[in-house]
C-alpha cells in the first residue's frame, strides 16, 4: 500500500475538559480520514504517556482491517529509557498498546546531537533490523532534529535506513537553527523518502503576523494559512507523506480539502511563499514548535513552550494584552520563568536548540515586572 500524501499525526489530539483524549472525536476524525482515501497514521511510545498509542488502538486498530491503514510509531532511547532493556521494551509495549501486530513504519525517535549516542550504546539500530527480519516491522528509519552534517554522518553510517522524518516548513527553510533546506537536500542526496513533521511549525504558521498574512490574502482569498504550509512541503520532490497533528474535525476538513486531490504549488504560488519567507525573516521570534520535549525533565515544572508562546505573542504580534494572559495561563500548571535554576536539562532535550534559560530570563524580566500588557 502506498502511503497517503497526508499523514494523521496522533500528537496533538483533541482533549476533553479533564485533559484526557476526546476519543469519540478521534474516532470521527479517523473515519473521515480513511473515508477520504488516506491511510498513514503516526504515533510514538512517548506521546501523551502512551495514551496516543492507546487511542490508535481504540480509534483505528480495533475498528478497521489491518490492511486498510499504515501505522508508524517510534522508540525513544533518551526519554523514559534509563537503560538498554527499557529502551527495547518500548517496542514490545507499543505492539501491545496498539494491538497492531506489526508496524509499517518504525522510527528511532527525535535523533539530535545530545542523544544519538544512546541509539548506538543500546544497539537500537541492529534491534530494529532484527524486528524487521521477524516481520514485526515493515520499514524502519528515524526522525531527526539536528544539523545536516549529523544527518550526513548517520545516513552514511546507516545506509540501510529506509526513510527519514524531517522537520520541514517554509519559515525554517533557511533557519540556521533548523537547517530545513540543508537536511532536505542531504536526505535527497542519499535517495531517502522523506516524511515531513511540523509542516505548520507547531501551529505557528496558522496564526501569521500581519505582513505575511497580507501577502497570502492577496494571493488567495480562500486558501487557509495551513494549506500554504502543508502544500509547500507536499510539493517538494521526494516527500512521501506530510504529517499533520490535527486537533479537531475542522482542522482535518481543512487539510483534506487540498490534500485529498493534491495539486503541487504552481510557479505563482511558489513566488508567494518566497515573499512570505522574506517577510517572516524580518520578524524576531522564538522558534519553539511546542513539542514539549523540554517539559518532562524540568525540576521546576516550568511550562516552557507556553511561556514562549506568550513571548512570541509579544514579539511577533505586538499583542501585549493577550501575551500577558498567555503568561498567566502558563503559570497555572507550573513554575514561573524566574523559578528556573539553570540546570539546562531542557536545553539538552530541545530539538530546536533554543537557548531556553536565557529566554526565560527575558520572559521573567518582561512578565514578572508588573507587566499587564
Ligand atoms: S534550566 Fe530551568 S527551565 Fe530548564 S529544566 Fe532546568 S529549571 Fe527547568
Ligand atoms: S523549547 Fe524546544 S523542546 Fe521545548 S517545546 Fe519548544 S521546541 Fe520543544
Amino acid at each position: 500500500m502506498t502511503p497517503s500524501k497526508l499523514g494523521f499525526g496522533f500528537m496533538r489530539l483533541p482533549t476533553l475538559e479533564n485533559g484526557s483524549i476526546d476519543i469519540e472525536q478521534v474516532k470521527k476524525m479517523t473515519d473521515i480520514f480513511i473515508a477520504s482515501g488516506m491511510n498513514y497514521f503516526d504515533t510514538a511510545f512517548v506521546y501523551d504517556d502512551g495514551d496516543s498509542e492507546r487511542a490508535i488502538k481504540e480509534a483505528l486498530v480495533d475498528r478497521y482491517p489491518r490492511d486498510r491503514f499504515l501505522l508508524a510509531t517510534k522508540l525513544c532511547a533518551w526519554e523514559q529509557a534509563p537503560d538498554e532493556e527499557s529502551a527495547k521494551q518500548q517496542f514490545f509495549t507499543s505492539l501491545k498498546r496498539t494491538g497492531a501486530g506489526y508496524f509499517d513504519y518504525y522510527l528511532l525517535h527525535a535523533i539530535q546531537v545530545d542523544n544519538y549516542h544512546k541509539y548506538d550504546e543500546y544497539g537500537i539500530w541492529d534491534f530494529v533490523k532484527e524486528q524487521k527480519e521477524k516481520g514485526l516491522i515493515r520499514h524502519w528509519g528515524f526522525s531527526f532534529h539536528a544539523s545536516h552534517k549529523l544527518l550526513e554522518e548517520l545516513l552514511t553510517k546507516h545506509p540501510d535506513a529506509e526513510f527519514v522524518q524531517l522537520q520541514l516548513n517554509y519559515a525554517d527553510w533557511e533557519n540556521p537553527a533548523v537547517e530545513a533546506r540543508e537536511c532536505y537536500e542531504t536526505a535527497r542526496k542519499h535517495n531517502k523518502p522523506i516524511i515531513v513533521m511540523e509542516p505548520v511549525k507547531g501551529g505557528t504558521l496558522v496564526k501569521l503576523p500581519p505582513k505575511p498574512q497580507e501577502i497570502i490574502r492577496k494571493a488567495s482569498e480562500k486558501a487557509s494559512n495551513a494549506s500554504w504550509a502543508i502544500r509547500f512541503c507536499a510539493s517538494l520532490e521526494g516527500v512521501m507523506t506530510v504529517l499533520s497533528g490535527m486537533s479537531d474535525i475542522s482542522q482535518m476538513e481543512d487539510n483534506l480539502s487540498y490534500m485529498r486531490d493534491f495539486v503541487p504549488l504552481n510557479e505563482d504560488e511558489k513566488e508567494t511563499i518566497r515573499k512570505m519567507q522574506e517577510a517572516l525573516k524580518e520578524i524576531p521570534s522564538i522558534p519553539c514548535t511546542a513539542c514539549r520535549y523540554c517539559v518532562a525533565g524540568c525540576p521546576k515544572h516550568i511550562a516552557i513552550p507556553d511561556i514562549f508562546e506568550a513571548m512570541n505573542m509579544h514579539m511577533e504580534w505586538n499583542n501585549d494584552e493577550l501575551a500577558a494572559e498567555l503568561y498567566e495561563e502558563a503559570l497555572e500548571n507550573g513554575g514561573k520563568a524566574s523559578d528556573c535554576i539553570k540546570c539546562r536539562h531542557c536545553e539538552r532535550a530541545c530539538p530546536q536548540q533554543i537557548k531556553i534559560t536565557r529566554l526565560l530570563e527575558e520572559s521573567a524580566g518582561l512578565f514578572e515586572s508588573g507587566y499587564t500588557g
